[in-house]
């Protein structure tokens, strides 16, 4: 063997040795345990970057790990390959999206290859492959015939420059992103999957997820947002119609001065009609953003209608107001405001010198601010009439029932969720497999004529969907009727395409039907791995998709991640690695420099993964030494680890009857590796490879002139080789065969700890009096109090620091410590 670490040797032997033994390639196999391992697929940029490394470094580990508990590990690798960046860099280097991204891909493929990832490439899928979209089409057909896909109108973003819709992080100070102009809110028709039927299940299945952050727990159940609440009847005067308002706190009813309606509202744009000034106010909403965050943040504005509604209960006026706040989309695009205990409806009472009427005091008496904005908690009810002096839960029921009572209201559960709307005026996605035929409406694509091909040779010359304008594809004929018909131009979101995906890695030549037993062999994924930014939208949709496969009879679980790990940040002083902030690492330089191991390492060792991560260069060279140190040591062990290997003498050799220092310093080695064992376990893998440092060290300072000294380094090195096997593989596959280990290190066991050598009689234990160190005595770890308390009064100098004392108790930290508190 070298005596150094030749790191570009080293890492391609072991590459090499992994893709002609086919190493990572995995089958179904029924006579053992299964462990799906995956990681959120990437979207193809084509270049690498720190937060790619770390997340799939994380992945990695575990997979190698399990794999060495003797499971059938299935890690794959696949590509989110539709979307946006695509069409933009067609349209800035005239080339096309298809073009691009398969370039991409091929790219970075090359990239994880060199960073020696355990993956069954024979898996490997693109989302843009119609041999992939053609199944998702066929799942939406199904959905569309059982209802569960329909088309509605609804409100999006409008670039009126570009001709195009524009998604939520496109809108930048409510200005397209590329064209600068003042965005509109346009109604059109789109697509919507019902995620609404699930919002029930998807809640309450929240709580099976133990393995999952609690964090992410609470985003998803936050963003179903289950509410109980009443649906408040206002009259209007003059008019035929009836408010219907959705409302969770009814205790707040009396507080209601006035009532906020969409500007797409009905009675909005019937009042406009006569009203010049209300019209071009109504107009002028359309130049707002539709998402939530925007709506919260914008500045509020209205404008009277001149309508009057009737308070149901005291029969008071209450003015109603166009607000540009208030969406059609959400409830029934009316809001009873109550500016006293609502911030928004506040801050715009504010601005229109609306009434403020407290209604609720805080629990415990004192008047509130008002120059601090409204009171929002719950409390006791004042002005208020009948209802005075109930506390805010007791008056929601009463007031709730009251309503009821009167036919004014009912009382109703609500989620925030909406329907998922996957229609996307974009070119590069999945074609929506509808089309429409003037007498029959909207048909779904027969399976037959599956996939809807997307046209791939098309060059992009503006921003938006080219579909519209290709006859060749648009023109079809009617599967019903057999007259012209016109296809659905829109295509689907790509959340579509990664709701499922991890589905068909199990199946990813199967040309008969979407998925087949081997899902339901490796489904669902045991371990996944992923950024935080995922929790609520990717996350909500997969778990939604598996139930609607569940439903179609194509997956016979209810969740499809059993365990979720969401890995931290990559920071550079103190701040995501960005373009803009000039602070990136790109890691294929490192890589060359140092290897994928050093990379590997320092990725894991810098934090635990489900932390944020400080980049340090001097901890990346600490991680490379730490690894020549390795290879130099084992270099200087190799011939006496040879000679036992060839002879099997280890297998026979019986530590028993070796001296108490060895055995002492096994014990350590044990020790070591029992953390290590506990640590990975709970992928805590920082701390692994502090073990293994640890390790190292302790090897290096055994004497050699110990008794039974090859043995011990013997069981030392196979330790320390098996658990950086997952973190630095490389090494450890070229370690391994140098110093003749049987089998390769891929296929070997990982260890465990002997249970006699993490044994050991006796310790030495700390004995403090009233928390001061008086003595160490020598005793049984488990050694109990009476025990101890016996060596104690045999002991010179604990007894003198007793001298005169009561014992009043003490206390115990096994294997460690004894404090005796004495008077
Ligand atoms: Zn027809």
């Amino acid at each position: 063997m070298e005596e150094e670490y030749q790191v570009a040797s080293v890492e391609q032997q072991a590459q090499r040795y992994w893709q002609e033994h086919q190493s990572f390639k995995v089958k179904e196999n029924l006579s053992k345990e299964k462990f799906y391992c995956l990681c959120m697929f990437p979207y193809p940029s084509g270049q690498l970057h720190m937060g790619h490394v770390r997340n799939y470094t994380i992945g990695d580990v575990i997979a190698r790990y399990q794999r060495m508990l003797g499971k059938e590990v299935l890690q794959p690798m696949g590509w989110d390959a539709f979307g946006l960046p695509a069409e933009n860099a067609a349209l800035k280097h005239q080339v096309s999206p298809a073009a691009w991204t398969h370039q991409n891909i091929d790219q970075m493929r090359a990239q994880f290859k060199r960073l020696g990832f355990a993956y069954d490439w024979s898996r490997e899928l693109k989302t843009c492959d119609p041999d992939y979209y053609r199944w998702e089409q066929w799942l939406f057909t199904r959905l569309y015939r059982k209802g569960l896909a329909y088309k509605k109108n609804a409100t999006v973003n409008w670039d009126p420059v570009d001709q195009t819709v524009l998604a939520n992080e496109q809108v930048v100070d409510g200005r397209g992103w590329r064209s600068g102009a003042l965005v509109e809110r346009r109604e059109i028709s789109q697509w919507f999957i019902k995620i609404t039927d699930y919002a029930e299940e998807l809640l309450r299945d929240l709580d099976k997820l133990e393995g999952w952050p609690q964090q992410v727990i609470t985003m998803q159940r936050n963003w179903i947002g289950f509410s109980k609440g009443v649906s408040v009847h206002f009259k209007v005067v003059d008019s035929k119609q009836n408010l219907q308002v959705y409302t969770t706190r009814p205790d707040t009813l009396m507080g209601v001065t006035y009532i906020a309606i969409a500007a797409e509202h009905p009675l909005a744009q019937q009042q406009a009609a006569d009203h010049p000034e209300l019209k071009a106010f109504i107009e002028s909403c359309a130049n707002t953003q539709v998402s939530e965050a925007a709506l919260a943040t914008m500045e509020k504005k209205g404008m009277v209608t001149g309508l009057v509604a009737i308070h149901p209960l005291t029969q008071e006026p209450l003015p109603i107001w166009v607000a540009n706040f208030v969406l059609m989309d959400y409830g029934s695009g009316a809001i009873m405001s109550v500016p006293a205990h609502d911030q928004r409806d506040f801050e715009f009472a504010k601005a229109y010198d609306l009434t403020i009427k407290t209604v609720i005091q805080p629990p415990a008496g004192e008047p509130w601010d008002y120059s601090q904005g409204a009171y929002t908690e719950p409390g006791i009810l004042i002005n208020s009439g009948e209802f005075d002096q109930l506390g805010s839960a007791q008056a929601c029921e009463m007031i709730a029932q009251k309503l009821e009572n009167q036919g004014k209201g009912e009382q109703q559960t609500h989620y925030r969720l909406r329907d998922w709307g996957v229609s996307r005026q974009r070119y590069w996605g999945t074609p929506i497999p509808i089309i429409h035929c003037p007498d029959c409406g909207p048909v779904a694509v027969p399976d037959d004529q599956l996939p809807v091909r997307l046209p791939e040779d098309v060059t992009l010359t503006e921003p938006g969907s080219p579909l519209a304008n290709i006859p060749e594809f648009y023109h079809t004929t009617c599967p019903k009727c057999g007259q012209p018909a016109t296809r659905e131009t829109d295509t689907f979101d790509t959340f579509v395409e990664s709701s499922w995906y991890y589905t068909r890695y199990a199946c990813p030549d199967q040309t008969k039907s979407m998925l087949d037993d081997r899902t339901n062999y490796w489904a669902p994924v045991d371990q996944y791995v992923g950024g935080i930014e995922h929790a609520v939208m990717h996350l909500l949709y997969a778990r939604f998709f598996h139930k609607l496969l569940r439903d179609e009879n194509l997956v016979n679980s209810n969740e499809p991640f059993i365990n979720l790990l969401t890995q931290g940040m990559v920071l550079k002083d103190g701040a995501k690695m960005s373009k803009s902030k000039g602070n990136v690492v790109a890691p294929l330089p490192l890589i060359e420099k140092y290897g994928a191991d050093t990379v590997r390492l320092f990725i894991i060792f810098a934090s635990p993964p489900d932390q944020s991560l400080e980049w340090s260069d001097s901890a990346v060279e600490g991680c490379h030494r730490f690894l020549k140190r390795l290879w130099q040591f084992s270099h200087t062990q190799q011939t006496s680890i040879m000679q036992l290997n060839k002879s099997d003498a280890t297998v026979h050799f019986n530590w028993t009857n070796t001296t108490t220092e060895t055995q002492k310093y096994r014990h350590t080695i044990h020790q070591i590796l029992n953390q290590a064992n506990k640590d990975i376990s709970r992928l805590q893998l920082n701390t692994v490879v502090s073990a293994a440092m640890k390790l190292l060290n302790y090897l290096q300072k055994i004497p050699t002139e110990t008794a039974d000294y090859p043995y011990l380094i013997h069981e030392g090195l196979t330790f320390l080789l098996s658990i950086l096997a997952p973190i630095t593989p490389h090494i450890c596959h070229a370690l391994w065969s140098e110093l003749a280990f049987a089998n390769t290190i891929i296929h070997s066991k990982w260890p465990r700890a002997a249970h006699e050598a993490l044994k050991i009689s006796e310790v030495e234990w700390v004995i403090q009096v009233n928390g001061k160190k008086r003595a160490t005595i020598v005793a049984a770890p488990d050694a109990d109090e009476e025990n101890l308390l016996q060596l104690v009064h045999q002991n010179e100098k604990a007894q003198h620091a007793l001298q005169e004392m009561t014992i009043l108790k003490c206390i115990r930290v096994p294997g460690k410590l004894l404090n005796i508190v004495a008077r």
